[in-house]
């Protein structure tokens, strides 16, 4: 190949056909070498997961739906319990519902433990242990997207697929600078012009832990990356304010902004610490679910969303369903994001994270840490008094709900 372009270069008729077929040798050629020096890299620092010792559709296919918003080192156990209670399809679609929540419990979003059941009675009775082949017939099982597919596709059945998920399209966003928010199908798009095929394997899972471990979201470190001497973000931010600025942005570059409205302050005071806050604004068949202070504490009787401090390093999901667990003896079942503000005191800044979730069983729910809860319609809602850090709540789920 690289002999017929350079052949071609020379019998270039004009200087415009000149350039740009030199342009694309080399953009080939950088591309190659970055490809290599990732490989290169991946083969030196490469953790030794469970789930890297298999090519089992299933146990692949497990540990990629525990793995969705959770961390890696937080799954392993779960994956070993897992795998030693139900060690093939047929185990899990066989097993009770309850006993497959019992061993999900503590990952979150039991949903995810039901859908992989479905899926293993499906291969296991419809499909005669045959598991499809390709991302595109994967898909076709409950709950399997782009990503999952593309994985078990690529892991298992040996595809030459590209994968993207959070951490490789952070990683090409910032490599290649991208437009954020990045357009789903530009970056699938990316990742298959670069996806090395001989190596598909070594190559999706060295993408996926440079984003976890180096290109990470908040505070990347560069100078331990394959791809320092050839990342646009290093080269377009020459200095650390620009270079921090751009790393903000491409933290999630999947995220569209949704919201046009600015809730809450902007932060102006960068000396001051800023804690984080998960809420969840929890409804079920048309009512919220509201909680009572207890007397006792700061804001003492007033009323608000259940949540809480997030932990050092915690993910939004993770804290929610720690949260929801401690306070009300309940379970997520879903959660999507509903607004993100920030209040100021005199000492520190307060972000809110709140999302709007289901719960798996709503009608089970406790008050464990308030003193009363309440499930109210949309307008009782918006008449209760909450603390007021957290109007924006109010602001947001006012236009949410009548739009105004
Ligand atoms: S050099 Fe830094 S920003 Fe660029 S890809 Fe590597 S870790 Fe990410």
């Amino acid at each position: 190949m690289k002999l017929l372009l350079v052949n071609l270069l020379n019998e270039c008729a004009c200087e415009k056909q000149y350039e740009y077929l030199w342009s694309f040798i080399r953009e080939r050629e950088l591309s190659s070498q970055q490809r290599q020096q990732l490989l290169r890299w991946y083969k030196r620092i490469r953790r030794d997961l469970p789930w890297r010792q298999t090519q089992d559709p299933y146990r692949i296919l497990v540990s990629e739906v525990m793995l969705q918003q959770t961390q890696v080192d937080r799954v392993i156990p779960f994956y070993h319990r897992f795998m030693e209670t139900f060690p093939n399809e047929q185990a899990l679609a066989d097993a009770d519902i309850t006993h497959v929540h019992r061993l999900w419990k503590g990952l979150g979003y039991p949903s995810r433990a039901e859908r992989l059941q479905k899926t293993c009675q499906i291969i296991t009775r419809e499909r005669d242990g045959q598991w499809p082949q390709t991302a595109e017939g994967l898909q076709e099982l409950p709950g399997i997207g782009p990503y999952t597919s593309a994985a078990v596709a690529c892991f298992a059945c040996g595809q030459s697929v590209p994968l993207v998920d959070t951490n490789v399209a952070r990683v090409y966003a910032r490599r290649d600078a991208l437009p954020i928010p990045l357009d789903k199908k530009l970056i699938w798009q990316h990742a298959e012009n670069h996806l090395a095929r001989r190596s598909a394997v070594a190559y999706n899972n060295a993408l996926m832990e440079l984003g976890a471990l180096v290109c990470t979201a908040r505070n990347p470190t560069c100078d331990e990356c394959p791809w320092k001497n050839s990342c646009q973000t290093l080269a377009q931010n020459p200095t650390e304010t620009t270079c921090e600025e751009e790393f903000k942005q491409t933290a999630n570059p999947m995220k569209v902004a949704s919201a046009k409205v600015q809730y809450g302050v902007t932060i102006s005071d960068k000396k001051k610490t800023r804690k984080h806050i998960v809420l969840a604004l929890i409804h079920h068949e048309g009512k919220y679910l509201i909680a009572k202070r207890p007397p006792s504490v700061h804001m003492g009787n007033y009323w608000e969303l259940p949540g809480g401090k997030k932990e050092k390093g915690e993910d939004d999901r993770i804290a929610l369903a720690r949260e929801i667990d401690e306070e009300l003896g309940a379970e997520i079942l879903s959660a999507r994001p509903f607004v993100t503000f920030t209040y100021e005191y005199p000492e520190f800044y307060l972000t809110f994270h709140c999302y709007r979730c289901r719960l798996f069983h709503p009608e089970l729910v406790q008050p464990l840490a308030a003193t009363e809860i309440k499930w109210v319609t949309p307008e009782e809602f918006m008449a209760y008094e909450f603390p007021p850090a957290n109007e924006a709540i109010k602001q947001r789920f006012q236009r949410y709900h009548f739009k105004k």
